[in-house]
């Protein structure tokens, strides 16, 4: 994913204490894709090691689309150039993005839904509920730093829906036992849609598909973050050049990105992350 499309800062509202709502103008040539945890990257300049494409940009959600636009919203959490940019961007400013991608694929109306996720993932959750049908059911479980970030999360369909305290960087997660909880509370095969930490979320990948058995058609789980991004950065740039492109080989694209983990994980593991 390139950030090569040109767009400008028409709104910066705070919506709440650790959230900024910035909305971007953009020409014709970007368009929806119209799916809940839709996202683009935001060219920021920033190291990271995402995929190993060696790309700069931060992953944000298309929290809504609005006439000639859309809208994110930034987590203004930690030190990082992507929460730096949510806390200084200005109307008028200009970025370089990508065309979107999403990942919230679940089968028909039937299956339960299971979205978990922490302060980054609100703004996908709550898009996912707002656009979902009225035979639709979910449970949701969103952890935060504070409560002050909680919110009405509009929906024509069933949900039951738990806030907690945890996770983003102030806290143990409470999402891999709220994962477990869910998934023995639930008697057919669900749709898990995770978004957090990356190692809470790998430790929720393995709980759901080791020790359950849930197949990776019912699995949607991602890493948003790292806790400790310099490490990460760190490791990445102490491996060889054939360790690189093995890690890069894992993430074919005529398989699923969960498909791909199971090859991902094992490698991460050996690399020391
Ligand atoms: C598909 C996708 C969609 C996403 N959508 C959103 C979104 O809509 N809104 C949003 O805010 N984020 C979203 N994220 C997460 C966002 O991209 C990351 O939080 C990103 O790492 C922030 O970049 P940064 O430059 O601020 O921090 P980084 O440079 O990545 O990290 C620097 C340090 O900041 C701290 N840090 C980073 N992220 C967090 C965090 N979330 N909580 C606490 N501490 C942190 C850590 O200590 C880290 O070492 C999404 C990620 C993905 C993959």
């Amino acid at each position: 994913m390139e950030s090569t499309i040109p767009a400008t800062v028409t709104d910066v509202e705070r919506v709440s204490p650790g959230f900024v709502r910035v909305a971007l103008a953009v020409d014709d040539s970007w368009s929806s894709l119209g799916v809940g945890d839709e996202f683009i990257h935001v060219e920021l300049g920033a190291a990271t090691v995402d995929a190993g494409d060696g790309h700069t940009a931060r992953h944000y959600t298309i929290s809504g689309v609005i006439p000639g636009g859309f809208e994110m919203e930034i987590a203004t959490h930690g030190h990082g150039p992507g929460a730096a940019w949510g806390t200084s961007v200005l109307p008028g400013d200009g970025v370089l993005i990508s065309e979107p991608k999403a990942y919230y694929a679940p089968p028909g109306a039937e299956v339960p839904r299971l979205l978990l996720g922490d302060a980054t993932a609100l703004p996908a959750i709550a898009r996912i509920l707002a656009e979902a049908s009225a035979e639709e059911w979910f449970s949701v479980v969103i952890e935060l730093g504070t409560m002050a970030d909680a919110r009405a999360l509009p929906s024509a369909a069933h949900v039951e829906l738990e806030w907690r305290i945890g996770g983003n960087g102030v806290g143990p997660s409470v999402l891999p036992d709220a994962a477990a909880r869910l998934l023995d509370a639930t008697d057919r095969e669900p749709y898990l849609w995770v978004a957090c930490e990356s190692v809470v979320s790998r430790r929720i990948r393995s709980m759901a598909r080791v020790d359950r058995g849930l197949p990776t058609r019912a699995l949607r789980i991602v890493g948003y973050w790292h806790a400790d991004q310099e490490k990460i950065m760190s490791v990445w740039n102490s491996l060889t050049d054939d360790q690189k492109e093995r890690y890069a080989a894992v993430w074919r694209e005529d398989r699923t990105d969960e498909e791909n983990w199971i090859e991902a994980e094992p490698l991460l593991r050996a690399f020391g992350v």
